[in-house]
């Protein structure tokens, strides 16, 4: 007898996936997608518009393993585009698991909506970064944290000491960046950011204007 989310009586909750950058967490999503296709489920996945990375209609990790995905401008956008392929189905099936990537990315409004769909019967499966390289929570992942059935933390290894990273430095010309200016966006490989320990990251001063 498991345990697990598939053994509940009634469908419908949320899988969350955090970390910092490095962490794999791309990764245990697709794995967690494959999984429930195997388990025969209706699956349909989402990722921000913003994230052009790799590929613009699939989700991919560092490694090129990959999934297909609706890139959507916002939340609005997702559920408008979940309503209208479900049209496509005969009446009575719908989706069962709904894949989101890169919850940080998303408007304020996703929150509300992951937690809708969970109550209509859906699972999510959604992953995010839970810090912006200054160490600040990224809204969005962070007030999901406690709305969420399961919640998987993973960490990454540190590029410098081989610790336990928890934490993502983002460096210019191969420096952490030491004052808050630029872009809090976190959308470059790995030349821009890289994965620290909580001794060996810098935090950036974001008292600097203050004095
Ligand atoms: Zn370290």
């Amino acid at each position: 007898m498991g345990s697990g989310p598939e053994r509940m009586n009634k469908m419908g909750w949320i899988e969350l996936i955090v970390g910092c950058m490095f962490a794999g967490k791309t990764e245990e999503f697709i794995r967690r997608l494959i999984r429930y296709k195997f388990g025969k489920k209706a699956i349909i996945v989402f990722k921000p518009e913003i994230d052009k990375r790799y590929s613009d209609d699939s989700v991919q990790t560092h490694h090129g393993i990959s999934h297909s995905a609706h890139p959507v401008k916002d939340s609005k956008a997702l559920y408008k585009i979940l309503k209208e392929k479900e049209k496509e189905f005969d009446a009575n099936k719908r989706f069962d698991v709904i894949g989101i990537d890169e919850l940080q990315f998303f408007d304020k409004g996703i929150v509300d909506l992951v937690e809708k769909l969970a109550n209509d019967g859906y699972i999510i499966v959604a992953n995010g970064l839970d810090k912006d390289y200054k160490s600040d929570p990224f809204k969005n992942v962070f007030e999901l944290l406690p709305l969420a059935e399961y919640v998987e933390k993973l960490s990454a290894l540190c590029s410098q000491c081989g610790g336990h990273a928890n934490r993502t430095q983002r460096l210019v010309n191969g420096a952490p960046v030491r004052d808050t200016e630029g872009p809090l966006v976190l959308i470059s490989g790995q030349d821009s950011y890289e994965a620290r320990c909580r001794h060996c990251y810098v935090k950036p001063d974001t008292k600097k204007k203050k004095k």
